[in-house]
């Protein structure tokens, strides 16, 4: 009995400590955020409204097919540029690259110090004829009503492009002189993969060599009701995004009637592949930017969930099994298998030679296409099955800093035009064109500064894509804030 009671006592001690332990670390488990004064939102007039407007009804499109490329409606947007950004095209060096993508230059009063780089893209999705009668007003008519902005365009990207330049003109207006360079990269076919602009752009940048203490391109946004357990808006600020890569899967045996079967044929083998892949998923882990996320966000979340993101090493699995619920969950602790195409056969009563698929793998950061490639002969292990990488790849990114100069200042320009919100960094799921400039700097993130709620996600690349009027007007403010934050020396 007494050993019994020993025993007991013991044990309750000890739960004991591992709870104090747990409590311990909540402690020192601090809120992040940062406290600065909101500063008083400027006037924007209607002329500014007019001119996103005006530029939405260009249809600058990037389409499926590179014989449908429009390049009259990019000239026109070229000039619809120097039209309506006078003192930018006038003060600014503006180089041209494949005739379509923009390079600004803005020379700082101090060329000891790194410049920096702001980025989007003005080449938007096509908006489907087949669906155009679902879009409450027309894809390219820019129409403003009820106080909202519609069109391609309204938050990929074009806000980016047109956002920035309202900025740079009125900082011109009231004759603002940076002291670090700025540099305004505009491409024209990121929907595509950035080649002829992102890519070309950042290739004459390091051939000047160039290094820029920071840049700042789309990816993550303001997300308002989409942060489980998070009231408040949460800005995330992208600090790495996930590698892309397609594998086609191809397999060729013997044919033939299907009234005499082989035991094994092309399809089977193939549809054996797929199903083994799907069967040993990439394990799940916290990579680095998630794990930046549960510091950010942790210490805000209520006490339950705080207990455990305080103890992130001692609940990763659970902490993972959370993540693991949801697909958007999954996205962002595992590098992701999607097989997308599934091809064999033409006809009902003969046995296909072949057989193909393609899987496309989204890949966390600290992996590579290379290591995604031996995982997958691994597991598929079939020397019949050929395995042929697509032609777009991209590596996941290097994890930018949180304690960059950067970072600060996005954070700090996010706390003063938007306050009541909270930051956080984040990994960005798919590829931007900030990843062409990833040799000119250590210090890469990726945030507009728009607001995305459940009503609106699905408008990227969708249906009805629009921004209210008062928060495209905080897009200028957040991108006036930070180049004057930006741009100075501290
Ligand atoms: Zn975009």
């Amino acid at each position: 009995m007494k050993l019994i009671k020993k025993l007991l006592l013991f044990l309750f001690a000890l739960l004991i400590i591992f709870v104090a332990y747990l409590f311990f670390n909540m402690l020192g488990f601090d809120s992040r955020q940062l406290t600065a004064d909101p500063v008083a939102p400027r006037p924007i007039d209607k002329a500014a409204i007019d001119r996103f407007s005006a530029s939405l009804r260009i249809k600058t499109v990037s389409p499926e097919n590179l014989a449908d490329f429009d390049s009259a409606e990019f000239r026109l947007f070229s000039s619809f540029l120097t039209d309506n950004y006078p003192l930018t095209h006038s003060r600014l060096v503006t180089r041209q690259f494949n005739s379509y993508s923009y390079l600004y230059e803005w020379k700082g009063s101090r060329p000891d110090l790194k410049p920096i780089v702001l980025m989007s893209h003005l080449d938007v999705v096509p908006a489907m004829t087949s669906n155009r009668a679902d879009w409450k007003e027309a894809p390219f008519s820019g129409v403003v009503k009820d106080n909202v902005i519609w069109g391609r365009g309204a938050i990929d990207d074009k806000v980016g492009v047109i956002g920035i330049l309202e900025a740079v003109e009125q900082l011109l207006q009231e004759n603002y002189q940076p002291e670090r360079t700025v540099y305004l990269a505009f491409g024209h076919d990121e929907e595509r993969g950035g080649i002829y602009g992102a890519a070309t752009i950042a290739q004459y940048l390091q051939d000047k060599g160039v290094e820029a203490e920071f840049v700042l391109d789309e990816g993550m946004s303001i997300l308002r009701g989409m942060v489980p357990d998070i009231e408040k808006d949460v800005a995330m600020i992208g600090i790495a995004e996930k590698g892309f890569i397609s594998l086609e899967l191809k397999v060729k045996i013997e044919g033939g009637h299907s009234s005499i079967p082989n035991d094994e044929t092309a399809i089977d083998v193939m549809a054996r592949a797929v199903v083994k892949l799907k069967d040993n998923l990439f394990p799940a882990r916290i990579s680095e930017p998630v794990r930046s996320f549960i510091d950010f966000l942790g210490p805000e979340m209520p006490f339950m969930n705080k207990l455990v993101f305080a103890n992130a090493s001692l609940f990763e699995s659970v902490i993972l099994g959370i993540y693991q619920k949801s697909s958007t969950g999954s996205s962002l602790v595992m590098t992701t298998t999607s097989p997308t195409i599934f091809r064999s056969g033409t006809k009902d009563n003969v046995i296909p030679q072949i057989a193909t698929s393609t899987v496309n793998f989204r890949i966390l950061p600290g992996e590579s296409s290379a290591s995604v490639i031996t995982r997958v002969k691994n597991i598929i292990n079939d020397e019949r099955i050929t395995i042929t990488k697509g032609e777009f790849i991209s590596e996941p990114s290097a994890v930018s800093s949180t304690d960059s100069f950067g970072f600060q200042k996005i954070n700090q320009t996010i706390a003063e035009i938007f306050p009541g919100t909270l930051v956080s960094a984040g990994l960005v799921v798919g590829a931007t064109d900030s990843r062409h400039f990833n040799q000119l700097s250590e210090n890469i993130y990726r945030f507009l500064p728009i607001v995305i709620h459940k009503d609106n996600v699905s408008s990227f690349h969708g249906l009805n894509e629009r921004i209210p009027v008062h928060e495209y007007k905080n897009v200028i403010r957040f991108y006036i804030q930070l180049l004057k934050n930006g741009t100075l020396r501290n």
